[in-house]
């Protein structure tokens, strides 16, 4: 058989391990995935009666292009529906975008440690990435506008960057989309935006408004908690919407999922409470870190990356064994471990958990 020759060397994506998994492999019982910036409240009640209802139409396709959903998210987002395109979450739009948009050769540039599936799907079309370091875990945006050439087709800034949870402000954003030739499109993942407090966040659907190479990312996995239906969205101009949709699958999204998203957008309370369980959540675990003499990045979205000082497979395993899940081995940070604020008890057990680990290492060395 004879693959393209470009995709058969490409990582298999290693998501966070699975609980039933690590209950059955370490003969726990209690086990807490912080791996994978879930809600650890689940989702709104609402969402789930959709759901339910939705069981009656299983054997009928979906609306395939989302129509009741995507009037009902434009609506609330102040934008026109030729604005919104939706995917089995957000990392199809990613697809959709490198499907549409890459020839080979063509360059896209991207952090050096960012969220993976910009670098997967552009290889995957054989564009050629363009790796630009992060500067004390932020997106360095004077250095990616310096990677501009004329074979540029896509940057990507991820804002909150995942794993490292810093942001791009507005004032620099805008400076830096200033700058970049209309041509470039600039993907800005806003997947924890509902997260957010600091108020020199980038106000995305503002800028939408100026700058017609730009798109946003938008998902439900995250702070609505809808991650197994796999529902996202991009927002932008609507001549790049159109683009986008000529390569999406006729039924991308589920009748469950486009049901559930609809409900989930009308319960704004269960939205307000997650966000402020999350910020009481990253005030404690940053809180106990300053304790413990870690030092960790700004952390905007539901998650904080720290630095264990100590490989962080180590640490891992160590916590693993403890019945936590977290997230370790990023290449640029081999010391560091991304954890997703859980709830207020499965953040104290982290804690207590993560102290036993660095006591156990530090008497090994
Ligand atoms: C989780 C995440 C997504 C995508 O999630 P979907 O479930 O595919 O919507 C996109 N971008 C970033 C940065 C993420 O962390």
């Amino acid at each position: 058989m004879q693959p393209k020759k470009h995709i058969v060397h490409l990582p298999v994506y290693q998501p966070g391990k699975p609980v039933e998994e690590v209950k059955r492999e370490l003969g726990l019982t209690e086990v807490i995935k912080l791996a994978s910036n879930e809600n650890p409240f689940g989702c709104s009640d609402k969402a789930k009666e959709a759901i339910v209802a939705e069981l009656a139409n299983t054997s009928i396709y979906p609306d395939g292009a989302s129509v009741s959903l995507t009037a009902e998210a434009a609506a609330r987002l102040g934008v026109e529906t030729n604005q919104i395109i939706f995917g089995a979450g957000s990392d199809d739009v990613i697809l959709m975008l490198a499907r549409a948009f890459f020839v080979p050769g063509d360059e896209t540039i991207m952090a050096d440690q960012t969220f993976a599936q910009y670098k997967h799907n552009a290889e995957i079309e054989n564009a050629t990435i363009i790796e630009v370091p992060l500067n004390d875990g932020k997106h360095d945006l004077p250095a990616m506008l310096a990677a501009v050439t004329d074979r540029t087709k896509i940057i990507w800034i991820c804002n909150p960057n995942n794993p490292t949870g810093t942001i791009v402000t507005h004032d620099e954003l805008e400076q830096f989309l200033r700058q970049v030739p209309p041509s470039v499109l600039v993907v800005l993942d806003e997947a924890y935006c509902e997260y957010v407090y600091d108020e020199e966040f980038p106000l995305g659907l503002e800028l939408l408004k100026s700058y017609k190479n730009l798109v946003l990312l938008r998902t439900f996995s995250k702070i609505y908690g809808l991650a197994a239906l796999r529902v996202g969205y991009g927002i932008g101009h609507p001549e790049v919407i159109s683009l986008i949709n000529l390569v999406r699958e006729p039924f991308n999204t589920s009748r469950f999922g486009q049901a559930a998203a609809r409900a989930a957008l009308t319960d704004e309370e269960f939205v307000a409470r997650c966000h402020e369980l999350n910020k009481q959540g990253i005030a404690y675990v940053t809180g106990e870190l300053e304790r413990l003499d870690l030092s960790y990045f700004p952390a905007h979205g539901n998650f904080v990356m720290f630095d264990t000082k100590h490989p962080s497979a180590q640490v891992f395993d160590g916590l693993l064994k403890r019945g936590i899940i977290s997230r370790a081995k990023w290449s640029k940070y081999p010391t560091h471990i991304r954890i997703t604020i859980g709830s207020r008890e499965q953040n104290e057990r982290f804690i207590a958990a993560l102290e036993q680990v660095l006591q156990e290492l530090a008497v090994q060395v």
